[in-house]
């Protein structure tokens, strides 16, 4: 059975006993090699089961409960066992690192282009050829060399205060800038991944000195210093403290659809808009993955992706974390769904990453804290 570990008990536990005694044999792995007596152990219970049939070890960004569903439905049908390692993207990949040949990661799961962008310079994927990963996924949301793969998308979208602005006031990122915005935008700070892809996005398609001047402009319009994530932005317009703000869509989706009246009541009182429909389209991010160069088990972990590109598995996938299918023709969870259609940049998210050490540049020139 799919069995998971959270970072700090893979620390003191698994990755202890598993790093010990990957020593005496390089093929070790992530439950290979564990002790067959589980009481023995000091994280007994945590140990997965040996096994000597074919497992896939992922490593994650990725918390949602529906990814673990579906990795048990992938066992089901292939045999093939599942060990999540779950953290942040940073340190895992500061992990694999340190582990060089040892890993007993196959997969790295990752939210963010830039995310897999950095893990990609570090070396850390082989390329994949499938043609049902090709066929599947978009071209504009995979790395071109097959190094990693985009598995759903989310939508960087503007979320507005009814009262105060009409969504025809509303158009592009660009608008943003406009003197009519003085004090009444909201982001967070540009030291997040999140930004810096939008950025990323625009160097590609505006080139470094628009994208620069845009950053700048948006720096002037700010309603208070950058704080908190995407969903404090959010809270900050249902509160009045700005008027517009940029975050992921899902955060969004996230509170309307929450147990607690509170976060109901922020996305009651907001509205989303898609900007840049009459031009390029919404900037899109993917969660994605690629098999990693040390992998010992590369087939079991590209057949994992090409499952988590079917169609059943999209729309779990997707609905994991409110997010958009990269497979045509698959339904979006019906919150996502209500927000309507929308264009989405073609821009490849490669694009992101690649453009990422001029637009640490430009933040720091422009004053974006
Ligand atoms: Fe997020």
């Amino acid at each position: 059975m799919y069995q998971r570990y959270r970072w700090p008990v893979l620390l003191t536990g698994v990755l202890g006993l598993s790093l010990g005694l990957a020593a005496c044999n390089p093929a070790s792995n992530l439950s290979g090699n564990q002790p067959t007596d589980q009481s023995t152990g000091p994280q007994g219970a945590e140990q997965p089961a040996p096994t000597e049939s074919p497992e896939v070890n992922i490593y994650s960004g990725r918390h949602y409960e529906t990814d673990e569903t579906l990795f048990d439905r992938f066992t089901t049908q292939t045999g093939i066992q599942i060990n999540v390692v779950e953290g942040e993207a940073d340190e895992l990949q500061e992990r694999i690192m340190a582990e060089g040949e040892r890993t007993p990661a196959d997969l790295l799961i990752t939210v963010d282009a830039g995310r897999l962008w950095r893990a990609e310079e570090a070396g850390l994927f082989q390329p994949v050829k499938s043609e049902v990963l090709e066929s599947s996924i978009p071209a504009s949301l995979r790395q071109p060399d097959g190094l990693w793969f985009g598995l759903t998308q989310r939508a960087r979208v503007l979320v507005y205060n009814p009262d105060k602005v009409k969504p025809s006031d509303l158009s592009t990122y660009e608008a943003l800038v406009e003197p009519q915005w003085k004090g009444r935008v909201c982001v967070r700070s540009s030291n997040n991944i999140y930004n810096q892809s939008l950025l990323g996005s625009m160097v590609e398609t505006l080139g470094v000195e628009a994208t620069e001047a845009w950053a700048r402009g948006l720096a002037a319009n700010l309603a208070r210093d950058p704080e908190g994530g995407d969903t404090d932005q959010i809270k900050a317009v249902a509160a009045g403290q700005c008027d517009v703000a940029i975050a992921n869509h899902y955060y969004w989706a996230r509170l309307a659809k929450s147990d607690k009246p509170e976060d109901k009541a922020v996305a009651d009182k907001t509205e989303i808009f898609f900007p840049n429909q009459g031009d390029r389209g919404t900037h899109v991010n993917i969660s994605g993955a690629g098999v990693l160069a040390n992998a010992k088990n590369p087939e079991a972990a590209v057949k994992l992706l090409e499952y988590l590109v079917s169609p059943e598995a999209q729309k779990v996938f997707a609905e994991g974390n409110n997010e958009y299918p990269v497979v045509t023709g698959v339904e979006v969870d019906p919150v996502v769904a209500a927000l309507g259609e929308a264009k989405f940049d073609q821009v490849n998210v490669a694009a992101y990453g690649r453009n990422n050490p001029e637009v640490v540049k430009i933040v720091d020139r422009v004053g974006w804290k």
